[in-house]
């Protein structure tokens, strides 16, 4: 009886991890599954991209396409990162370009991922923005010039910058383990 139970522990410790494996191997498939169909999402490549918006339909899925080609904001406190923590680095969702370090990120009461610092001067580009009855910046990625958010002049030291972004078109990655 005691082997039994030997056994069976042994089985479901073995069905456990293989379940977990797969998980992960779906999460990631489906991550390049998004990508898949979108030739020029690259993390490496910085050569600007000047496409129509009707190339960018084809490629991005409807929730990234209305932020980033559409400006859409979406609802404060809705996205997927705005309260995130991880340890990485933060690209664009359209085309892969490298936005923000987390440990740029910033605990915001604003709902929205925020962020003192953009990764490098060319990450992003800047324009004016008056609609809504505002003066505000826009901030636009540097490489695709997809509607990433706004700027604003009341974030922390060193910068007093708030790059105040929609979660829905940034792509995070985590650092790896062990790797600084
Ligand atoms: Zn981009």
């Amino acid at each position: 009886m005691k082997k039994f139970f030997l056994l069976l522990s042994v089985f479901m410790t073995l069905l456990f991890s293989l379940t977990a494996s797969a998980e992960k191997i779906q999460s990631h498939r489906t991550m390049e599954k998004q990508h898949n169909s979108n030739p020029y999402y690259s993390r490496t490549d910085t050569t600007k991209l000047n496409l129509p918006d009707a190339v960018w339909k084809k490629v991005l899925s409807p929730e990234v396409y209305a932020t980033a080609r559409q400006k859409k904001t979406e609802l404060s406190f809705s996205g997927k990162f705005w309260d995130y923590t991880g340890k990485g680095t933060y690209y664009c969702a359209a085309c892969g370009n490298a936005l923000f370090r987390s440990d740029a990120k910033f605990a915001s009461t604003c709902g929205w991922p925020s962020f003192f610092e953009e990764v490098r001067k060319s990450s992003v580009t800047y324009l004016p923005d008056r609609s809504h009855g505002m003066v505000r910046t826009e901030v636009l990625c540097g490489r695709c010039g997809a509607h990433l958010g706004h700027l604003f002049d009341d974030g922390p030291p060193p910068t007093g910058k708030r790059f105040c972004m929609n979660s829905v078109v940034l792509d995070f990655v985590p650092d790896r383990q062990g790797a600084k």
